[in-house]
């Protein structure tokens, strides 16, 4: 007879061994004192912690707007919407929610969905299903969600190399010109903080007649004069066909969303089993994404903030001779390379100096590229920059005199200094 518990513990087991088993630490964040939270040892509060690793870019989860707004909707309304959209739940903050995104990103309709991972799995599945004969070029970076959709669409795939233009035109040129397709890529790659060149992406697709889909998950919020991310930065949104993000990072709150034009978001919204066949997302939290997205189309000041301090701590890093991964976006990845010593850097900094910062390990990235990934926001001050690079040092020294340093390791531990 099988035994499924002796299975699931070798599966355990073989992440132990792999040194990749994930650990979540407990926190509360608290409205009003972000980027500070506590600390709690298996529910007990322990000690007061400064968080470096959240994807709340501009603290927006707690901005008063924000805040004032999901309260009148949760008196309004209550908490939940009350079912799916196709049956009970079609609110009508759900409908000004879509406007508000339609209007950001300059398309003629949008559509929400549970998440941004549900977003880019529903509409990538469902295109590439309904376009007869499909093909999706994918960059090789892509998100985990936008792979699940091309796999679970059966759809033929081509992996071009990371933003290798040359590479993805190789591809196109081998394919019949006739044939539907779709290439998909993001704008800023959350895990290197790179760009992608998304003027040649829209060159090639309408030279080659291609769909173009964009993931802007960290970018929207954060760049572009509205906050409509990367393409709206580099007037580009026209060109593209389909502009895939989220509203549970910059903008604070949780799910996902595409904006397109009003034939291909009624396609898939009448296609796509990710969002028919599921609870529509609160109109508390729409409420608060609505307010969330109509401030920052306006304010700067988040946008100016943020900025300015990523570039002071990629500089108090490299004046420290720490080894960061150059980028030009608001991720801030300071590289370690082995991961049982990007583990232990992080674990001591929690521990130590009560700073929050997670271990990113394969297969989130990849083996030998094991880093601790910054992402500083306009609520880090100098003074918590100074403490976390002056952190940082000491554990770099002590694993440097360290008998865990291994040969392996001084190739790939912090390089260079
Ligand atoms: N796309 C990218 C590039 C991401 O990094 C993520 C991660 O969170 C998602 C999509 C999924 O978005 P969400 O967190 O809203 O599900």
């Amino acid at each position: 007879m099988f035994d499924y518990q002796k299975h699931f513990i070798e599966k355990i087991d073989q992440l132990f061994h792999e040194e990749r088993y994930r650990v979540f630490t407990e926190i509360q964040r608290h409205a009003g004192s972000f980027p500070h939270a506590s600390k709690f040892d298996n529910t007990r509060f322990e000690k007061n912690i400064t968080v470096w690793c959240s994807n709340d870019y501009l603290g927006m989860a707690q901005h008063p707007k924000v805040l004032t707004a999901m309260h009148k909707a949760l008196d309004e309304c209550g908490a939940g919407a009350g079912g799916t959209r196709n049956i009970a739940g079609n609110h009508h903050y759900h409908i000004l929610l879509e406007r508000e995104i339609a209007d950001l990103h300059d398309k003629e309709a949008a559509l929400i969905f549970t998440s941004g991972y549900v977003a880019n799995e529903t509409t990538l599945r469902t295109l590439a299903n309904i376009l007869p004969e499909c093909i999706i070029f994918s960059d090789e970076k892509n998100h985990a969600s936008m792979i699940e959709g091309i796999r679970l669409s059966k759809a033929e795939k081509r992996i071009f190399r990371h933003n290798d233009i040359q590479h993805l035109e190789k591809l196109l040129k081998e394919t019949d010109d006739k044939r539907p397709k779709i290439i998909a890529f993001e704008s800023v790659y959350s895990m290197d903080g790179d760009i992608s060149p998304i003027k040649d992406f829209v060159k090639l697709a309408k030279k080659y007649n291609a769909l173009t889909y964009l993931d802007e998950v960290h970018a929207v919020g954060l760049y572009g004069e509205r906050g409509g991310g990367i393409a709206q930065r580099d007037h580009l949104s026209d060109n593209i066909d389909i502009i895939q993000g989220t509203l549970g990072k910059a903008f604070g709150l949780m799910g996902g969303y595409i904006a397109a034009k009003k034939t291909l978001i009624d396609v898939i919204r009448s296609y796509g089993n990710g969002f028919i066949f599921t609870t529509a997302v609160s109109p508390v939290i729409s409420a608060g994404a609505i307010a969330s997205i109509s401030h920052l189309k306006s304010s700067q000041i988040e946008r100016y903030q943020h900025q300015k301090n990523v570039n002071l701590l990629k500089k108090k890093l490299c004046d420290a001779n720490i080894p960061t991964i150059t980028t030009s976006s608001h991720i801030v990845p300071v590289l370690v390379g082995n991961s049982s010593l990007c583990k232990k850097i992080s674990d001591l900094l929690l521990h130590e100096d009560s700073i929050y910062v997670q271990p990113i390990n394969y297969p989130t990235v990849s083996r030998g590229s094991e880093r601790l990934r910054f992402t500083p926001t306009p609520m880090h001050n100098e003074e918590m920059m100074d403490n976390l690079v002056q952190s940082l040092l000491k554990k770099i020294h002590l694993f440097k005199k360290s008998h865990l340093q291994t040969e392996d390791n001084k190739q790939a531990v912090l390089h260079g200094t």
